[in-house]
């Protein structure tokens, strides 16, 4: 694949520096079925250094995962090689079924069907607690 042009896909841009493989793991883009690039430690004017992640795949990203990883990223969505949109991403109040809990006795870590949840609780800090055991959030 041209990393520079994309035909149908998607890029998510402006990603702080060392967050793209975090990403790509949340996201399961390793799992999808078409050419992925991360670009790590782009030069950037504003940012001093970024990631970048190219898609070349009719995908649609989980916006919620971008904005717990990072908020401050940028989603553009390409269509026959030209910019048809943008996708405003904010910090999710709730991340269901993306982290799990990393406390041992978390009642989600013997109740296998209830859902991983975390609630941010600080979002100066962008803290999220498991909201069976406040558990911060790690990853
Ligand atoms: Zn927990």
């Amino acid at each position: 694949m041209n990393i520079d042009s994309i035909q149908n896909g998607v890029v998510i841009d402006h990603i702080k520096a060392g967050q793209g493989m975090k990403l790509y793991e949340l996201l399961h883009l390793d799992d999808i079925d078409a050419s992925v690039a991360i670009i790590k430690n782009v030069t950037s004017n504003k940012m001093g250094k970024k990631d970048i992640i190219k898609i070349d795949a009719d995908f649609e990203p989980d916006l919620d995962i971008i904005g717990f990883v990072d908020p401050d990223a940028t989603v553009n969505i390409i269509k026959d090689g030209v910019l048809a949109g943008k996708r405003s991403i904010e910090m999710p109040e709730i991340l269901e079924g993306v982290l799990k809990c990393k406390n041992p006795r978390c009642i989600t870590c013997c109740e296998q069907e209830l859902k991983q949840i975390f609630k941010l609780t600080d979002r100066e800090n962008k803290v999220y607690r498991c909201i069976y055991c406040e558990t911060k959030a790690q990853y």
